[in-house]
Parts: C-alpha cells; structure tokens; sequence
C-alpha cells in the first residue's frame, strides 16, 4: 500500500493503469476515452526527445537525463521504467491533484511502470489492451512504421515479450475494432 494511501476512502476519483504493446492500438482508445470530461490522462516525464507535433506539457513533459535523475532522488516519481533506452516517469503530484479532483485518471505506461504502480497503488484499476492476434498486430506495426523489416520484427518481439505481462493486470481487453475496445472499458469503469 502506498503510503499515506494516495486513495484515501471514500474517495471518488480512481486510477486506471492502461498498457499494450505497440500496435495494441493503446493510444487511440485512450484518446477516445479521454473525451469524457470525467477522464484526464496523465502527463509524464520522458528523458527522450519530441515527435513531430508533440508539445511540452501537452503529451510529455520533457527533460534532461540529469533532471529526471534529480526527481528520482527526490522520490517526485510514484513509477519509472527506462523504454527503448530513455526514462519515464510518473510524478506523485499528477496522480494526487487528480484525485483530490475526484477525476478518473489514465496512466497510459509501460509493464514495468504499471506494476510497481500495482504494487504501490492496489486500489488502481489495471486494464491491458491486446491486438487480436499476431497477424494482425505484425500488420499494425507495418502500416504505422515508416522502419525497416528488421525494426519491425525487433518491436513484434518486444510486444510478445510484453504480454507476458497481461496476467498482472485486473482486465484484458482485445483491440479487435476501436468503438468496441473504448465501449468495454467504458463498462470496466462505469461510464457507459
Ligand atoms: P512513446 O515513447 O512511444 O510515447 O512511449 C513508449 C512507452 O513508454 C509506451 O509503452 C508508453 O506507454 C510508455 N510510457 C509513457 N509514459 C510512461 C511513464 O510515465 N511511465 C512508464 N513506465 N512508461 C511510460
């Protein structure tokens, strides 16, 4: 249990853990979630660099290496991982406004992160979102990546590696078609 219970009783806002691999198609459900007013999602801190079109603050704030080792030690970060050679993290900050808020707040992170939020946080509601199956998964990393066969199959591998993970989570939800996947969430947390 965390300490202090970042979830006190009684409270009405709730923690909703959100992972899957890359393809799992994680970001668009959690976008058309997010249209709910009730929903905010979590913005964290990443040591590697904007895309094109991401703002700072908006999808991550980001920093310096160095920074984000200096909140570390602060111990400013309920959950970091590193992901694909840079860092993440989730500030203590972000998840106790929301709740004091009584808001729903989606942590969109890596197994890694979510399972220490799991441990810290039981009440946190934990959903992991799967393709169908791998064919199709391997034809949502071809369609989005502009990246060679060879990173592509690099990633297929990190994903199977990463469902492993699943029988951590609370709920498994497949991502056959999107309005179905973003429905039964919607379920998972009440809102439908
Ligand atoms: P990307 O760089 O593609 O936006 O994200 C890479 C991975 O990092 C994704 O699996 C994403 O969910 C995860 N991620 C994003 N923010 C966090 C965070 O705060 N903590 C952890 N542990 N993972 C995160």
């Amino acid at each position: 249990m965390f300490e202090d219970s970042i979830i006190g009783e009684g409270e009405k806002g709730k923690l909703v853990i959100i992972s899957g691999p890359s393809g799992s198609g994680k970001t668009s459900i959690c976008n058309l979630l997010a249209k709910n007013p009730k929903i905010k999602q979590s913005v964290s801190y990443t040591t590697r660099k904007p895309r094109d079109g991401e703002r700072d603050g908006i999808e991550y704030c980001f920093i310096e290496k160095s920074e984000f080792e200096k909140l570390v030690d602060e111990n400013r970060f309920i959950e970091y991982a590193e992901y694909c050679g840079y860092l993440y993290g989730t500030s203590v900050s972000t998840i106790k406004e929301a709740i004091d808020n009584e808001e729903i707040l989606i942590l969109t992170i890596d197994v890694k992160g979510a399972l220490q939020v799991i441990d810290k946080i039981p009440e946190a509601i934990s959903i992991f979102i799967n393709a169908p199956d791998d064919e199709t998964l391997k034809l949502r990393l071809k369609n989005r990546l502009t990246d060679d066969d060879a990173v592509i199959d690099k990633r297929f591998i990190v994903a199977k590696e990463e469902m492993e993970y699943s029988k951590y989570y609370d709920y498994c939800v497949v991502n056959d078609r999107l309005d179905d996947a973003v429905k039964e969430i919607e379920g998972i947390l009440n809102l439908s």
